[in-house]
Protein backbone atom coordinates (compact mmCIF):
# COMPACT_ATOMS: atom_id res chain seq x y z
CA UNK A 1 0.00 0.00 0.00
CA UNK A 2 2.55 2.78 1.43
CA UNK A 3 6.14 2.03 -0.56
CA UNK A 4 9.05 4.47 0.09
CA UNK A 5 11.77 2.94 -2.44
CA UNK A 6 15.32 4.44 -1.33
CA UNK A 7 14.56 8.10 -0.49
CA UNK A 8 17.04 10.73 -0.42
CA UNK A 9 15.84 14.12 0.87
CA UNK A 10 17.84 17.22 1.64
CA UNK A 11 16.78 20.17 3.12
CA UNK A 12 16.34 22.74 0.79
CA UNK A 13 17.85 25.53 1.78
CA UNK A 14 21.05 23.87 3.27
CA UNK A 15 21.96 21.35 1.28
CA UNK A 16 21.33 18.90 4.02
CA UNK A 17 20.88 15.36 3.64
CA UNK A 18 18.07 14.12 5.86
CA UNK A 19 16.72 10.95 4.58
CA UNK A 20 19.52 9.07 2.96
CA UNK A 21 18.48 5.65 1.50
CA UNK A 22 15.23 5.40 3.52
CA UNK A 23 12.92 2.22 2.17
CA UNK A 24 9.51 0.99 4.16
CA UNK A 25 6.60 -1.08 3.12
CA UNK A 26 3.29 -0.57 5.01
CA UNK A 27 0.67 -3.08 3.80
CA UNK A 28 -3.23 -2.40 3.83
CA UNK A 29 -4.58 -3.69 7.38
CA UNK A 30 -0.91 -2.98 9.40
CA UNK A 31 0.38 -0.81 11.86
CA UNK A 32 3.89 -0.14 11.44
CA UNK A 33 5.94 2.10 14.30
CA UNK A 34 8.83 4.34 13.48
CA UNK A 35 11.21 5.06 16.44
CA UNK A 36 14.85 6.61 16.65
CA UNK A 37 16.39 9.09 18.38
CA UNK A 38 15.52 12.90 18.18
CA UNK A 39 17.18 14.30 14.77
CA UNK A 40 16.95 11.07 13.30
CA UNK A 41 14.83 12.27 10.58
CA UNK A 42 11.33 11.09 11.36
CA UNK A 43 9.29 13.87 11.41
CA UNK A 44 11.19 15.07 8.15
CA UNK A 45 9.83 11.70 7.03
CA UNK A 46 6.21 12.62 7.67
CA UNK A 47 6.51 16.16 6.41
CA UNK A 48 7.91 15.13 3.18
CA UNK A 49 5.13 12.62 2.94
CA UNK A 50 2.80 15.20 3.61
CA UNK A 51 4.40 17.67 1.25
CA UNK A 52 5.55 20.35 3.51
CA UNK A 53 7.37 22.49 1.41
CA UNK A 54 11.46 23.39 2.43
CA UNK A 55 12.54 19.68 1.49
CA UNK A 56 14.44 18.54 -1.36
CA UNK A 57 13.78 15.00 -3.05
CA UNK A 58 16.63 13.85 -4.41
CA UNK A 59 16.42 10.23 -5.57
CA UNK A 60 13.92 7.42 -4.93
CA UNK A 61 10.13 7.27 -4.67
CA UNK A 62 7.23 7.07 -2.55
CA UNK A 63 3.82 5.80 -3.70
CA UNK A 64 0.79 5.45 -1.74
CA UNK A 65 -1.46 2.48 -3.75
CA UNK A 66 0.91 3.15 -7.13
CA UNK A 67 0.38 6.90 -6.96
CA UNK A 68 2.89 8.73 -6.81
CA UNK A 69 2.62 10.76 -3.75
CA UNK A 70 5.89 12.98 -4.32
CA UNK A 71 4.62 14.38 -7.62
CA UNK A 72 1.02 15.64 -5.87
CA UNK A 73 -0.12 18.57 -4.40
CA UNK A 74 -0.75 18.47 -0.92
CA UNK A 75 -4.40 17.96 -1.50
CA UNK A 76 -4.16 15.84 -3.28
CA UNK A 77 -2.67 13.74 -1.25
CA UNK A 78 -5.25 14.23 0.98
CA UNK A 79 -7.27 12.96 -1.87
CA UNK A 80 -5.38 9.89 -2.63
CA UNK A 81 -6.05 8.18 1.21
CA UNK A 82 -3.14 10.15 3.25
CA UNK A 83 -3.93 11.86 7.12
CA UNK A 84 -1.21 13.07 9.14
CA UNK A 85 -1.28 13.71 12.49
CA UNK A 86 1.17 16.28 14.11
CA UNK A 87 2.18 16.84 17.55
CA UNK A 88 0.49 20.35 17.67
CA UNK A 89 -2.92 20.16 16.37
CA UNK A 90 -3.36 23.40 13.83
CA UNK A 91 -5.90 26.22 15.37
CA UNK A 92 -8.02 27.77 12.84
CA UNK A 93 -9.44 30.95 14.50
CA UNK A 94 -13.01 32.04 13.05
CA UNK A 95 -13.61 28.75 10.98
CA UNK A 96 -16.20 26.82 12.70
CA UNK A 97 -14.89 23.00 13.76
CA UNK A 98 -17.98 21.83 11.60
CA UNK A 99 -17.56 23.83 8.37
CA UNK A 100 -14.02 22.87 8.32
CA UNK A 101 -14.47 18.98 8.54
CA UNK A 102 -17.60 20.18 5.82
CA UNK A 103 -14.44 21.86 3.37
CA UNK A 104 -11.79 19.17 4.04
CA UNK A 105 -14.62 16.22 3.23
CA UNK A 106 -16.03 17.70 0.09
CA UNK A 107 -12.43 18.54 -1.16
CA UNK A 108 -11.43 15.19 -0.79
CA UNK A 109 -14.53 14.48 -2.56
CA UNK A 110 -14.39 16.49 -5.22
CA UNK A 111 -10.65 15.52 -6.03
CA UNK A 112 -11.69 12.10 -6.70
CA UNK A 113 -14.85 13.43 -8.49
CA UNK A 114 -17.17 12.18 -6.35
CA UNK A 115 -20.62 14.60 -5.91
CA UNK A 116 -20.43 16.99 -2.44
CA UNK A 117 -22.26 15.56 0.82
CA UNK A 118 -25.84 16.86 1.45
CA UNK A 119 -26.32 18.58 4.74
CA UNK A 120 -28.37 16.12 5.76
CA UNK A 121 -25.68 13.25 4.82
CA UNK A 122 -22.86 15.11 6.42
CA UNK A 123 -24.79 16.05 9.50
CA UNK A 124 -25.54 12.09 9.73
CA UNK A 125 -22.41 11.57 9.48
CA UNK A 126 -20.91 13.73 11.35
CA UNK A 127 -23.03 13.36 14.51
CA UNK A 128 -22.14 9.41 14.33
CA UNK A 129 -18.80 9.77 14.74
CA UNK A 130 -19.01 12.36 17.51
CA UNK A 131 -20.96 10.49 19.04
CA UNK A 132 -18.36 7.58 19.57
CA UNK A 133 -15.99 9.98 20.17
CA UNK A 134 -18.25 11.98 22.94
CA UNK A 135 -17.87 15.12 21.01
CA UNK A 136 -20.49 17.17 22.11
CA UNK A 137 -22.61 19.71 20.12
CA UNK A 138 -20.68 22.93 21.73
CA UNK A 139 -17.40 21.74 20.53
CA UNK A 140 -18.62 20.69 17.00
CA UNK A 141 -19.40 24.81 16.55
CA UNK A 142 -16.12 26.16 18.25
CA UNK A 143 -13.19 27.62 15.79
CA UNK A 144 -10.98 24.71 14.97
CA UNK A 145 -8.82 24.07 18.09
CA UNK A 146 -9.30 27.26 19.56
CA UNK A 147 -8.63 26.91 22.82
CA UNK A 148 -9.23 23.12 22.97
CA UNK A 149 -7.74 20.93 25.90
CA UNK A 150 -4.45 18.56 24.68
CA UNK A 151 -7.16 15.78 25.19
CA UNK A 152 -10.12 17.91 23.05
CA UNK A 153 -7.43 18.17 20.38
CA UNK A 154 -6.64 15.14 20.18
CA UNK A 155 -10.37 13.85 19.85
CA UNK A 156 -10.61 16.46 17.67
CA UNK A 157 -8.07 14.73 15.58
CA UNK A 158 -9.44 11.41 15.61
CA UNK A 159 -12.78 12.71 14.67
CA UNK A 160 -11.06 14.68 11.07
CA UNK A 161 -9.44 11.18 10.46
CA UNK A 162 -12.91 9.07 11.24
CA UNK A 163 -14.56 11.71 8.76
CA UNK A 164 -12.05 11.79 6.23
CA UNK A 165 -11.32 7.44 6.53
CA UNK A 166 -8.03 7.64 4.85
CA UNK A 167 -6.29 4.68 3.46
CA UNK A 168 -3.26 5.74 5.15
CA UNK A 169 -2.83 7.49 8.58
CA UNK A 170 0.87 8.69 9.83
CA UNK A 171 1.05 10.14 13.37
CA UNK A 172 3.87 12.09 14.24
CA UNK A 173 4.74 12.53 18.25
CA UNK A 174 0.89 12.72 18.03
CA UNK A 175 1.61 11.23 21.88
CA UNK A 176 4.45 13.46 23.25
CA UNK A 177 3.36 15.45 25.91
CA UNK A 178 0.31 13.86 26.50
CA UNK A 179 -1.36 12.66 29.90
CA UNK A 180 -2.21 8.68 29.83
CA UNK A 181 -5.75 9.63 29.62
CA UNK A 182 -5.34 11.50 26.06
CA UNK A 183 -2.82 9.33 25.23
CA UNK A 184 -5.34 6.43 26.38
CA UNK A 185 -7.99 8.42 24.22
CA UNK A 186 -5.44 8.49 21.19
CA UNK A 187 -5.15 4.65 21.17
CA UNK A 188 -8.41 3.92 21.69
CA UNK A 189 -8.93 5.85 18.66
CA UNK A 190 -6.81 4.43 16.42
CA UNK A 191 -7.49 0.92 17.60
CA UNK A 192 -11.48 1.66 16.60
CA UNK A 193 -9.88 3.13 13.05
CA UNK A 194 -8.21 0.11 12.42
CA UNK A 195 -9.19 -1.66 9.56
CA UNK A 196 -7.73 -4.72 6.69
CA UNK A 197 -8.24 -1.62 4.29
CA UNK A 198 -5.92 0.96 6.41
CA UNK A 199 -2.66 1.38 6.77
CA UNK A 200 -0.93 3.17 10.06
CA UNK A 201 2.64 4.64 10.31
CA UNK A 202 2.88 5.68 14.30
CA UNK A 203 6.22 7.99 14.64
CA UNK A 204 6.78 7.69 18.54
CA UNK A 205 10.10 8.68 20.73
CA UNK A 206 8.94 6.60 23.46
CA UNK A 207 7.45 3.15 23.48
CA UNK A 208 4.08 3.91 25.73
CA UNK A 209 1.90 4.28 22.96
CA UNK A 210 2.49 1.19 21.63
CA UNK A 211 1.53 -0.48 24.87
CA UNK A 212 -1.81 0.19 24.12
CA UNK A 213 -1.64 0.01 20.38
CA UNK A 214 -0.08 -3.12 19.25
CA UNK A 215 1.93 -2.78 16.06
CA UNK A 216 2.45 -5.26 13.66
CA UNK A 217 6.14 -3.95 12.71
CA UNK A 218 8.39 -2.24 14.88
CA UNK A 219 11.23 -0.11 12.54
CA UNK A 220 14.12 1.98 14.15
CA UNK A 221 15.06 4.71 12.20
CA UNK A 222 19.04 6.42 13.04
CA UNK A 223 20.68 8.74 10.42
CA UNK A 224 18.15 9.29 7.70
CA UNK A 225 17.29 5.49 7.12
CA UNK A 226 15.47 2.47 8.66
CA UNK A 227 18.32 0.26 10.16
CA UNK A 228 16.43 -2.53 11.65
CA UNK A 229 12.79 -3.51 11.99
CA UNK A 230 11.13 -6.46 14.02
CA UNK A 231 8.41 -7.03 15.97
CA UNK A 232 6.93 -5.83 18.92
CA UNK A 233 9.53 -6.71 21.20
CA UNK A 234 12.24 -4.24 19.85
CA UNK A 235 10.43 -1.47 20.95
CA UNK A 236 10.20 -2.95 24.55
CA UNK A 237 14.25 -3.63 23.92
CA UNK A 238 14.32 0.23 23.08
CA UNK A 239 12.58 0.94 26.11
CA UNK A 240 15.09 -1.13 28.42
CA UNK A 241 18.19 -0.39 26.65
CA UNK A 242 18.03 2.77 24.91
CA UNK A 243 19.25 3.18 21.51
CA UNK A 244 22.51 2.53 22.06
CA UNK A 245 22.44 -0.92 21.72
CA UNK A 246 21.22 -1.79 18.39
CA UNK A 247 22.48 1.31 16.66
CA UNK A 248 26.07 -0.61 17.99
CA UNK A 249 24.91 -3.60 16.59
CA UNK A 250 23.93 -2.19 13.12
CA UNK A 251 27.05 0.15 13.01
P1 LIG B 1 13.27 13.62 14.42
O1 LIG B 1 11.83 13.88 14.12
O2 LIG B 1 13.67 12.19 14.26
O3 LIG B 1 13.68 14.15 15.75
P2 LIG B 1 13.78 15.61 12.36
O4 LIG B 1 13.22 15.08 11.09
O5 LIG B 1 12.99 16.60 13.09
O6 LIG B 1 14.15 14.38 13.31
O7 LIG B 1 15.21 16.22 12.08
C1 LIG B 1 16.23 15.53 11.36
C2 LIG B 1 17.44 16.42 11.20
O8 LIG B 1 17.15 17.48 10.31
C3 LIG B 1 17.93 17.06 12.49
O9 LIG B 1 19.33 17.10 12.44
C4 LIG B 1 17.34 18.45 12.41
O10 LIG B 1 18.11 19.36 13.13
C5 LIG B 1 17.37 18.71 10.92
N1 LIG B 1 16.31 19.61 10.46
C6 LIG B 1 15.03 19.26 10.18
N2 LIG B 1 14.31 20.32 9.76
C7 LIG B 1 15.15 21.36 9.75
C8 LIG B 1 15.05 22.75 9.40
N3 LIG B 1 13.90 23.25 8.94
N4 LIG B 1 16.15 23.52 9.52
C9 LIG B 1 17.32 23.00 9.96
N5 LIG B 1 17.50 21.73 10.31
C10 LIG B 1 16.45 20.90 10.21
MG1 LIG C 1 12.74 15.81 16.99
MG1 LIG D 1 10.23 14.59 15.21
Amino acid sequence: MLEIRDLHVELAEQDKAILKGLSLDVGAGEVHAIMGPNGSGKSTLAYVLSGRPGYEVMSGSATLDGTDLLDLDPEDRAAAGLFLAFQYPVEIPGVGNMTFLRTALNAQRKARGEAELSSADFLKLVREHAKDLKIDAEMLKRPVNVGFSGGEKKRNEILQMAMLAPRMCILDETDSGLDVDAMKLVADGVNSLRSPERGFLLITHYQRLLNHIQPDVVHIMADGRIVKSGGPELAIEVENNGYADILAEVA
